[in-house]
């Protein structure tokens, strides 16, 4: 075992009792970096002397006697949307290609004040938009199962640093499934919070009502302590919930006994290859044979929450992107006549292929005439798909499905074909939609690829899905294998 290979909480008991130093830890883990990294490109910046510095400090908290919190001195990657103040922050982007943030996120605040060395910025599909991080503007990041296969996206960089060993822990963002659908193609643990639970302060913007930072992990421990870290209400997100956090490494009980637990038949159906289909159905019976009660249910209008999605995500996002003309900050084109001239050439240099289409959908739902029947349409069908996961959670504790229909897939094999590759979030989607809370983690291997299971929960009952989590993951071996690279 390699101090890389090590979870967070393990780091920690190493930490306090003076067996190792976090500098010591930080640069094993800048070593693997070193050793791996040009095959699998999950950074877009890396911050060692900065990492190095905080690791010191915290060295010197422990040396003095002081306690430390569970991520002190553990490297977390943060993925490139997240504003880092005096650090390159780019969302993959051209057109953020040179932007360095006066300020910090929320998120990233919160980590400092606990602590934690930031390794890096992991690589992302340009402005979260993609399923692959093959639409990032500088270099594809590869998955370390496979190199030849892409670790799913947007949250790309994140997963694989993680699955890696390049990072301890990190934070990505899920805004149609980016935190999930990476963590089943790495065979890591990702967790999109309820909408709310966790500020976006300082998360460049794609679709507002659905993005939602989270964290990844090797273990659901791990996950459930990255979560208590960065949850929590902030004045300087007006759609960050008033509630208390929870304890949640409290809700890490092996115990499912008397969950119910619904499988919605419609993210069982064609579309979902048989392999992955047969992973899921052991996790059903594993989850039977341990106590809780499993049934089939149905969520009624599951087969349009693709299309209302790229309705309502692409409109937010024609909104969100106005800001980049080349004005402000970020890329400005050269030789230009005049400032309509300026706004046309540094958006259609600065912005890649997937941003621009998403653009133009969005920006064609929201014009006058269109307006009420797609935007407006799409908004009503969101209430619909709300309320089938309402109806559900009458019912049930927890949903369970696949998280993604494939395992990974190989590079190129989706790019040309934007229809393939959105479909790859099709039980991701309506979990942004509905806004409640969803986890992904392994629940087996197909030709040495993982497999991912999904759990979806209850508005701001993260601790039962952490709790489902923590008992599969307890008696089960999956999240043990690390990727030989
Ligand atoms: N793949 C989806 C999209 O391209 C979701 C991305 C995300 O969650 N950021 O929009």
């Amino acid at each position: 075992m390699q101090l890389y290979q090590l979870t967070a909480h393990e780091m920690h008991d190493l930490l306090i009792n003076k067996e190792l130093s976090s500098e010591e830890l930080n640069n094993s883990i800048f070593d693997r970096i070193e050793a791996v990294e040009d095959k699998i490109k999950a950074f877009v910046t890396i911050t060692k002397e900065s990492a190095l510095e905080r690791a010191r400090s915290v060295d010197r908290q422990i040396q003095a006697g002081e306690k430390i919190g569970p991520l002190a001195g553990i490297p977390v990657a943060v993925k490139d949307n997240m504003c880092t103040k005096g650090v390159r922050t780019t969302a993959s982007s051209k057109i953020l290609s040179n932007f360095v943030p006066p300020y910090s996120a929320t998120v990233v605040e919160k980590l400092e004040a606990a602590g934690s060395t930031i390794p890096g910025k992991t690589n992302l599909d340009e402005f979260a938009m993609g399923s692959s991080t093959e639409n990032s503007a500088f270099f594809h990041t590869s998955n370390p199962w496979d190199i030849q296969r892409v670790p799913g996206g947007s949250s790309g960089g994140s997963a694989a640093a993680v699955c890696a060993g390049e990072a301890v822990v990190a934070l990505g963002s899920d805004t149609g499934g980016s935190i999930r659908q990476p963590a089943s193609f790495c065979g890591v643990v990702g967790l999109k919070p309820t909408y709310g639970a966790v500020s976006r302060y300082g998360l460049i913007a794609f679709a507002s009502s659905l993005d939602q930072i989270g964290p990844f992990a090797r273990d659901v421990t791990d996950c459930a302590t990255l979560l208590e870290v960065i949850s929590g209400h902030d004045d300087r997100d007006s759609t960050s919930a008033s509630y208390k956090v929870p304890e949640f490494t409290a809700s890490l009980i092996n115990d499912v006994r008397g969950l119910k637990i619904g499988v919605p038949e419609e993210f069982m159906a064609k579309g979902i290859g048989p392999e992955v289909r047969a992973a899921v159905e052991r996790a059903m019976s594993l989850y039977e044979s341990m106590g809780a009660v499993v049934e089939y249910t149905t969520l009624p209008h599951t087969e349009y929450a693709l299309p209302t999605y790229y309705i309502i995500a692409p409109a937010e996002a024609s909104s969100n992107l106005a800001r980049y003309d080349g004005v402000r900050y970020g890329f400005r084109a050269a030789e230009v006549v005049d400032v309509i001239d300026m706004f046309m050439k540094s958006r259609s240099q600065g912005f890649g292929t997937e941003v621009k289409r998403r653009i133009m959908l969005g920006t064609y739902a929201l014009s006058a005439g269109y307006y009420d029947a797609y935007y407006l349409k799409a908004l009503k069908v969101r209430t619909l798909i709300k309320q089938d996961f309402d109806r559900a959670f009458e019912k049930y504790d927890l949903l369970l499905s696949p998280t993604s229909p494939t395992p990974a897939f190989r590079f190129g094999e989706k790019i040309d074909d934007p229809l393939e590759m959105y479909l790859s979030d099709i039980c991701t989607i309506s979990v942004n939609l509905a806004g409640i809370p969803g986890i992904s983690f392994s629940c087996g291997f197909v030709d040495n690829m993982p497999v991912g299971l999904q759990l979806m929960g209850k508005y701001f009952d993260e601790g039962t899905l952490l709790r489902a989590a923590y008992t599969f993951e307890q008696n089960t071996s999956y999240h043990k294998e690390f990727p030989k690279i």
